[in-house]
């Protein structure tokens, strides 16, 4: 089967306690489709980069299983750009710069033979991007999965609230289930949110794990305890590639498949803060993530007997 993916491209600058980089290749979509690839054989990718995006990072991305008809490149202009400082903690982060660049004018087009997708992952990116590229969809897909970020809740709510409307599941982080609800308890801003439209809602709570909602019922998948976090840059899009990845992989989108799915989303996010940028999730092998996902299981396992009691 196949995902459509739509998001930014992009160069980041990342500082973290532990160090600085200057132009490194990022985005949503890039994690996205990066984690994604461990499990889907087929990755549509619909966004858009200035010619100063080196070719090289495009090769990067078609070894990784994903068809780029969807890139367009923009002869004369820039790549989005962005730039953030992690605090101590590492779970927050500061926003120091954001140029949009090419996004700006960026008109999204679906190529015809993206119409097969099967999933539709509407990654990071404006939300007006992300209803473009809805409306091209000719068939529904089987699920429509849509991320966003406190930079577009809090400048372009409405577009937001059109949109919300037509996905199955929002993947956002605490701090935005926040933003989005105006809601402090985690509980009803899921009940609220999912008013909004969305059917399952995952909040993501970084070195804390994520939640995922679904009518009353609420799943927890932990994050696995590291030693070094080096740079959690792309964590939540690695989360989600692994998430819709693995729905792909498994063709079952019932609540039971999508804990498992949280679960390799968890996965996923685990591996991309080990490096900076996206190096971590470019070296792994199906062996590596096999491996993780033991130690998940492990991470959890326990036994206790309510007949005891
Ligand atoms: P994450 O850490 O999962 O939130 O994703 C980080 C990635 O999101 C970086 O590689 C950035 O290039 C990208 N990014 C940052 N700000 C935005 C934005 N406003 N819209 C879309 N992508 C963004």
């Amino acid at each position: 089967m196949s995902i459509l993916i739509v998001g930014t491209i992009a160069f980041d600058a990342i500082e973290t306690p532990f160090g600085k980089t200057d132009k490194i290749i990022g985005g949503a979509a890039t994690y996205i489709a990066l984690a994604a690839s461990l499990f889907s054989k087929k990755l549509n990718l619909v966004s858009v980069v200035g010619d100063d995006f080196p070719n090289e990072a495009i090769q990067t991305l078609i070894e990784h299983n994903v068809n780029p008809k969807g890139i367009q490149i923009k002869k004369g202009e820039k790549t989005f750009f962005w730039s953030g400082k992690y605090h101590n903690d590492m779970n927050t982060r500061d926003t120091l710069e954001t140029q949009l660049n090419v996004l700006e004018t960026f008109d999204p087009r679906v190529p015809q033979e993206y119409q097969e997708s099967q999933f539709l992952m509407l990654g990071n990116v404006m939300p007006s991007i992300q209803k473009k590229v809805l409306e091209q969809i000719e068939k529904r897909p089987k699920l429509i999965v849509l991320d966003t970020m406190n930079f577009w809740i809090e400048k372009f709510m409405q577009d937001l609230q059109e949109i919300l409307n037509k996905v199955d599941v929002l993947t956002i982080n605490d701090e935005e289930a926040r933003q989005l609800s105006g809601e402090y308890s985690l509980v009803k801003a899921a009940r609220k949110i999912k008013k909004m439209g969305p059917k399952y809602l995952i909040i993501k709570k970084g070195e804390h794990g994520a939640l995922l909602f679904n009518n009353e019922e609420v799943f927890f998948a932990p994050a696995l305890p590291l030693e070094n976090v080096f740079d959690p840059t792309g964590a939540g899009d690695s989360f989600a590639g692994g998430f819709i990845g693995y729905l792909d992989k498994t063709k079952d989108i019932s609540f039971d498949n999508m804990k498992r799915a949280v679960i390799y989303g968890s996965a996923m996010a685990s591996f991309c803060v080990e490096k900076f940028g996206t190096k971590r999730l470019e070296e792994l092998t199906n062996n590596d993530v096999g491996k993780r996902l033991q130690e998940f299981i492990d991470l959890v396992k326990f036994d206790i007997s309510l007949t005891q009691n």
